[in-house]
């Protein structure tokens, strides 16, 4: 009998597959997955950050197990259900006021950002909309089309106008980046982009799939005093930052901001599908039957989802990952010490980007260098993917719950990866069948 990765390829179509090497587990408990070869994995990704709380949190499976045992339908089309109301009377104590109206159950970031792009046109009566460069929003049309990330093979919508995410690393400075992308902002609404024309700006509090890109200082005050100067609304897609990951419960207070309307996903129903948008009352009430599928606010998703909320109070996971997340950020500043492969370290609590460079005068993308770590870090037992617009950030979203012996375990195996790939010992060949992104 082949093993599972093989097997798989020869039952499950690849349109879904990201794939960085052969990756293929049976189970996983905390922040470990185990293999089908029974090698224990160290998960620095966490599934993209959506096993929030790790593998077999038993918070989830205690209220899993609840929904289960006295199942209140599957479905809040056409009838509330009690988890359902429960998570968004939780998930509405959690925003500014701004945004603190209502809130919409669906089952990923892609299904809530399409929601808020077709809401927020025909709420506002205004065609267009603003998102970064590198953004990525999600992977159905309609997310797609407000995304601005080059791996996407879908188009964009008509509306829509991408402005760059200040990289402070190219520019030079966290300045010089904030200046160049508020200048060009400006100019697009002097000139081919009438401000009285825009329904919203989605923002990224930090560009995650982009490169792990994080916010000169003062840069999001500045578009949100451009936003309110026009009628603008803020939408904050928290998707893979947010509920804690960041340091703050929600990425944006970072940069001191209040956006309109929030987006959940991911890591909400720590590892079940569920998302969320809240935003005020007058948007996300602005049509019946607007946007639905069937099983949209089943309540085993939602009652995950709460117990998610509830465990990331209790056991102060937002201070966790600030506090791990620092342990992790130095760990990895020392290898940059250390590795001339490094060209930045960046990023918040547990949502942290290295990216590499083949030097660090013309800091050109280390890309081959990069699938190569990652390739290597999963043969030493730990698994990290990359982003970035030119695939050369490695990104480390590791479960809330993270220790700072596993931060410092993963960081170890990192090292190890990074010399043995620098000193060649990696063959070029273990890429063949990997393309990444
Ligand atoms: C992953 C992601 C999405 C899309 O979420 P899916 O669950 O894959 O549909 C949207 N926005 C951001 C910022 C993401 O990281």
């Amino acid at each position: 009998m082949p093993g599972l990765y093989a097997r798989e390829s020869r039952s499950i179509s690849s349109m879904a597959h990201l794939r960085f090497f052969p990756q293929a587990v049976v189970g996983g408990s905390g922040a470990y997955l185990t293999a089908d070869d029974g090698r224990r994995l160290l998960d620095f990704s966490a599934s993209w950050g959506a096993a929030s709380l790790g593998h077999s949190h038993p918070a989830i499976r205690e209220a899993v197990d609840r929904a289960l045992s006295d199942q209140a339908g599957a479905s809040y089309l056409s009838t509330a259900n009690e988890p359902c109301v429960l998570l968004a009377e939780k998930l509405l104590s959690l925003v500014p006021e701004r945004a603190r109206g209502r809130i919409w159950f669906g089952h990923s970031g892609s299904d809530a950002n399409e929601t808020v792009a077709r809401m927020v046109v025909a709420a506002t009566g205004r065609p267009r909309i603003l998102a970064f460069e590198g953004a990525y929003h999600g992977g159905t049309v309609g997310s797609m089309g407000i995304s601005g990330h080059p791996a996407q093979q879908g188009g964009r919508a008509e509306g829509l106008t991408l402005v760059p995410y200040p990289n402070s690393y190219a520019a030079g400075s966290p300045e010089a980046a904030k200046d160049a992308a508020l200048a060009r902002l400006q100019h697009l609404f002097a000139t081919e982009l009438p401000p009285g024309e825009v329904a919203a700006f989605f923002i990224e509090p930090i560009q995650s799939d982009g490169g792990m890109l994080l916010p000169p200082d003062g840069f999001f005050k500045a578009v949100e005093a451009l936003c309110r100067k026009h009628g603008i609304l803020i939408v904050s897609d928290e998707v893979k930052v947010g509920l804690g990951r960041s340091g703050r419960f929600n990425a944006f207070e970072q940069s001191g901001i209040e956006p309109d309307i929030i987006v959940f996903g991911k890591g909400l129903g720590g590892g079940l599908p569920i998302s969320a948008v809240v935003g005020p009352e007058a948007v996300m009430n602005h049509a019946v039957a607007f946007s639905l599928q069937t099983v949209h606010g089943n309540p085993i998703c939602a009652a995950a989802a709460l117990a998610v909320l509830q465990t990331i109070e209790r056991n102060r996971l937002a201070e966790n990952a600030e506090r791990t997340g620092g342990v992790l950020r130095e760990s990895l500043d020392r290898l940059a010490a250390r590795h001339r492969l490094i060209g930045d370290v960046r990023g918040r609590g547990l949502a942290l980007g290295v990216e590499l460079v083949e030097d660090r005068t013309s800091r050109k993308p280390a890309s081959r260098q990069t699938a190569l770590t990652v390739y290597r870090a999963f043969q030493l037992g730990l698994v990290l993917y990359y982003v970035g617009v030119r695939s050369n950030v490695l990104e480390l979203t590791p479960p809330l719950t993270l220790t700072q012996a596993e931060a410092r375990e993963g960081v170890a195996i990192l090292d190890q990866a990074l010399a043995d790939v620098a000193a060649g010992r990696i063959d070029d060949a273990v890429l063949e069948d990997f393309a990444g992104w």
